[in-house]
């Protein structure tokens, strides 16, 4: 006989939330679980709990085993003695029993989309392809299963449905029938982007393709999904809500972006938009996997596992005091083909078990369970999710700031399509060739980056990725440079030439605006004594001749009081005694390395380094610029974080501080020498300019042009690599204001954030995307920024990977992110970045008093939208002979014209508004120009409310705080 020290096997007695029948009885599976027995042992397990007293026989194996056993339910909460019995030992535990809940599992099949990454972007289009045919077989052969088995597919993003009808058109008759009975299901969002990044109508269009499938399909898209990118735009909920998406599932990748580490967010809750609409959100709770969940619960492997893992979880998540009775899983991992397997376990799984009952489903049917019976138990939440990972943009840092910049000129492209369509009957307006830049676009700025792949196959696959992916950059830009430049000039050559030749200036933009402009005419239009006169006021205005060249000359012209949504006629005449120039009231002064300019309201010096070391707006009296960390604002900094995980094509899944947020340090590079090369200055209309040139460590040449032009900075530098610097340094351009502890707040979409309190719980704090300003105040004075070409701004100083957990910036530094380092020079054939040389253009706008929206709005969004200019020769046989003015007029306090396209429908145009400055707001909308024949009022999306009463030949209407309205608008002459 062997004996067996008792302390030396361990023993555990699990109840599991699994409900069997058993010979008609409803019964509870308990787990035993017997560790490191010497030799197999016959064994009897006792359980006593209230009358129950019941005895198993177990065959002990030597080793480890399991076993089950079955037992009737509690009805509420009861211990339990349980008892192992092997020969002379026994093994006693004590077992709190609860009632079990009646458990749904919605489980969720997709595959996720990554354009690149895995594999080419071409190739990517085929593997989603693949995989909605196959999903449409699966459907067909699982047809006559038990419902909750029947196998069902998610179209993550609606770029898989676009892709394969153009592919395989003659499938449209089946996809119909699988969306009808349920079997497919298309989520809203077109892809997955750095939604953060995207402008108003790239987040409206974003949402477009659904609409055309519930057109066309009948589809009827009610939830959408964002996986793997830890971030969604604030403003895209109040979109999602108007345009009929009441449904959120977001699966967050951790990897740099701890939201499960620092959310406090219960599950699901109902996220509020800046306007007040609302989506139901549900979040996966896997930092490491997220969307892949599924296979961590062995949906991937097979029967035996799920039965292993699941019920596990499931008790995970009852005793962290989860307290509803369904659960969304979801498995669908980087462009990965789709698998029946979930399916055929599901159906052996619900023929074993009578509960938890595992449901193959589409988001949209856990949603309306959620909704249905939890609504009135879910928190209502507010704030930016800001991304963690819109930095990867660093990396391609000249192809991300050329999208920045052409975000505004797809925007004016629409604009002054419409235009050209008013006034020019020879015009077409491009309703297809807009569209397809914007999905270019949207592709472009989607979470891959630039598209190449993590472990690529060859450098040629590299390559071919890369190509790819700025083919999709070229899609998205080309076509609106020149689309823009076709429909100003059709808008431009449908005016009538009056008696002299004229420069047409364009503004559009809901308000009456001015600025300099620059127009190339023939250059006989200019003579000496020549004049530039307001058709308007009929007074000279300042201008001078840049660059004549030939028979042509660039002039300059400070336009002003253009008027809103429309234009106005500069004359070129050869009036005598009219002035030329205005008095220069602005002065320079020269020394040494530095210069200062100064007028009646601002004065600043700047460095031969392109450095401005000290500006102080006279009329509030305050100083500008903290010199004590700093080197002035427009400094350029090089930051190096501390190594923290791997290189590319290493495994990222290594190192668990990328997924929690443990904060890495890092130091700043103090350059060891610097060239200065030049310091020049000139004047132009007033306005003057100082220019540097310097050398950093002979590795990058920085050039800066800083221009004082009335209240306003205007800032452009030019980066070029002279090499690749040894380190992963990353560029940052600081702005560091002396304001300490300021009140913070940027443009957003559809939203004017405060960084401070309007974040949601779990969103990274480290940086923020910015869209046409961010503004620094304090109580009696303050400063607006707008930036051009970047979109990333950490406040307070450099927070690059600080994983911030709460924010309250004590300084008025602001961090524009630039670049990383070595993203340039490409190396050999790669497209991006090739001629290396960003320009970096900023505005600052000092200003006394308290901040106001509407002039934080109109400089940001002047400058995102500049004003156009073309020439119109005299007596030009144009057919369009009113008078200059508006074509639009809007008139309110704070509702601003947001959008300006042709219908989708063909019928009519869109007009889209939006309340800027958070509060109500009543507005007119007219045509002076047309008359308004009928109006509608649509979704963002252009599904139909309802019709619109006309009132004294305008739309009357009232917005809320922040609330967007579209409306299509049929006009006639
Ligand atoms: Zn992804």
């Amino acid at each position: 006989m062997i004996t067996v020290p008792q302390e030396a096997v361990a023993f555990e007695f699990n109840p599991t939330p699994l409900i069997v029948a058993e010979r008609g009885e409803v019964r509870q599976v308990c787990r035993v679980m017997v560790h490191d027995l010497p030799m197999p042992t016959d064994a009897t397990l006792r359980v006593r709990r209230g009358d129950v007293d019941v005895s198993f026989p177990l065959d002990l194996p030597a080793g480890r085993s399991t076993h089950e056993v079955y037992l009737p339910e509690v009805t509420e909460a009861q211990g339990a003695a349980v008892e192992l019995q092997a020969g002379d030992l026994s093994w006693r535990t004590e077992v709190d029993f609860t009632p079990v809940r009646r458990w749904q599992v919605f489980f969720v099949n997709h595959s996720h989309t990554d354009i690149g990454f895995t594999h080419t972007p071409s190739a990517v289009v085929e593997v989603h392809n693949k995989n909605l045919e196959r999903a449409l077989e699966f459907a067909r052969a699982t047809a006559d299963w038990p419902s909750d088995a029947r196998y069902r597919w998610t179209c993550e993003s609606a770029w898989q449905v676009q892709n394969y009808l153009r592919a395989r058109p003659t499938d449209r008759a089946r996809l119909i029938d699988a969306i009808q009975d349920g079997s497919v299901e298309i989520e809203a969002l077109y892809i997955h982007s750095y939604f953060d990044l995207l402008s108003r109508e790239q987040l409206v269009r974003s949402l477009a393709y659904a609409q055309r499938m519930r057109n066309e399909l009948g589809a009827p898209v009610t939830s959408a999904m964002i996986c793997d990118v830890p971030g969604c735009a604030w403003s895209l909920v109040d979109l999602f809500a108007a345009s009929g998406i009441r449904f959120l599932a977001i699966a967050p990748n951790n990897f740099l972006a701890p939201f499960h580490a620092t959310t406090d967010l219960p599950r699901p809750f109902f996220w509020q938009g800046p306007a007040g609409g609302r989506v139901l959100v549900w979040y996966t709770d896997d930092p490491y996997w997220a969307y892949i969940e599924g296979a961590r619960h062995g949906f991937w492997q097979g029967l035996e596992q799920v039965e292993e893992k699941l019920p596990a979880k499931l008790a995970r998540l009852e005793s962290d005091g989860y307290p509803f009775d369904a659960v969304q899983i979801q498995l669908g991992s980087d462009n990965r083909p789709l698998r029946l397997l979930p399916a055929t376990i599901a159906r052996e799984w619900n023929r074993k078990y009578l509960s938890p009952r595992i449901r193959i489903a589409t988001p949209s049917t856990f949603f309306r369970h959620a909704e249905e019976q939890w609504s009135d138990r879910l928190p209502v939440v507010t704030g930016e999710w800001q991304s963690s990972w819109s930095q990867t943009t660093l990396h391609y840092p000249q192809e991300a700031a050329a999208s920045r910049r052409n975000h505004g000129t797809l925007d004016l492209w629409e604009r002054f399509a419409v235009v050209a369509d008013w006034v020019n009957e020879a015009f077409v307006y491009p309703t297809a060739e807009v569209a397809a830049a914007y999905d270019a676009s949207l592709l472009f700025d989607e979470h891959s980056g630039p598209k190449g792949i993590w472990r690529p196959h060859s450098p040629e696959e590299a390559n071919q990725a890369l190509r790819e992916g700025y083919q999709m950059f070229e899609e998205a830009t080309l076509p609106a440079r020149d689309g823009l430049a076709t429909a100003l000039a059709s808008a431009t050559n449908a005016l009538s030439g009056g008696e002299t030749p004229a420069a047409v200036v364009w503004n559009m933009l809901s308000w009456p605006r001015g600025g300099i402009v620059e127009v190339d005419v023939p250059a006989a239009w200019i003579e000496p004594d020549a004049s530039v006169v307001d058709e308007e006021t009929g007074q000279a205005v300042p201008h001078e001749v840049a660059e004549p060249a030939g028979d042509e000359a660039r002039v300059r012209i400070r336009a002003g009081d253009v008027p809103a949504m429309g234009y106005k006629r500069y004359l070129f005449t050869r009036d005598e005694g009219q002035a030329r120039g205005a008095a220069p009231s602005a002065s320079l002064t020269v020394k040494g390395d530095s210069a200062t300019i100064e007028n009646e309201q601002i004065a600043l010096t700047v460095e031969a380094t392109g450095g401005i070391t000290d500006l102080v707006d006279a009329r509030s009296g305050a100083s500008l610029v903290e010199t004590n960390t700093w080197p002035g604002l427009n400094a350029l900094v090089r930051y190096v974080a501390d190594p923290h995980g791997p290189e590319p094509g290493g495994d990222f899944t290594a190192d668990k501080r990328l997924y929690e947020g443990t904060p890495i340090g890092g130091r700043v590079v103090n350059p060891t020498f610097v060239q200065t090369e030049e310091i020049v200055s000139w004047r132009s209309l007033d306005r003057v300019t100082v220019s540097t040139s310097a050398i950093i460590d002979d590795l990058y040449r920085w050039r800066s042009e800083v221009a004082l032009d009335g209240d306003q900075i205007e800032i452009t530098n030019r980066l070029s690599w002279l090499d690749r610097p040894a380190d992963p340094e990353v560029l940052y351009i600081l702005f560091p204001f002396a304001s300490p502890s300021p009140c913070i707040r940027h443009a957003a979409q559809y939203a004017v954030v405060d960084p401070c309190t309007q974040t949601l719980s779990g969103s990274s704090l480290d940086s923020f995307a910015i869209q046409h300003w961010l503004d620094l105040s304090t109580q009696d004075h303050g400063v607006t920024v707008w930036s051009a070409d970047l979109a990333l701004a950490d406040y307070g100083g450099i927070n690059m990977q600080r994983f911030l957990r709460r924010f309250a910036p004590e300084t008025g530094t602001v961090a524009f992110r630039v670049a990383t380092g070595r993203s340039l020079p490409p190396r050999d054939g790669d497209p991006f970045g090739r001629r290396p040389c960003l320009e970096l253009r900023f505005a600052i706008r000092p200003y006394r008093g308290v901040f106001d929206p509407l002039a934080a709005h109109h400089f940001g969004e002047a400058r995102t939208l500049p004003l156009h200019v073309a020439a119109l020769p005299a007596q030009h046989p144009g057919f369009w002979n009113e008078q200059p003015g508006s074509l639009v007029e809007l008139d309110s306090a704070s509702v601003m014209l947001t959008g300006l396209k042709g219908a989708e429908s063909g019928d009519g145009y869109i007009v889209r508004v939006w309340e800027s400055a958070g509060r109500r707001s009543l507005a007119r909308l007219s045509f002076p120009r047309h008359t308004l024949l009928a109006a509608w009022e649509e979704t963002p999306v252009e599904a139909e409310i309802g019709r619109v009463e006309l009132f004294e030949g305008g739309l009357r209407f009232e917005l809320g705080p922040f609330e967007t309205a579209t409306f299509r608008c049929v006009l006639g002459r």
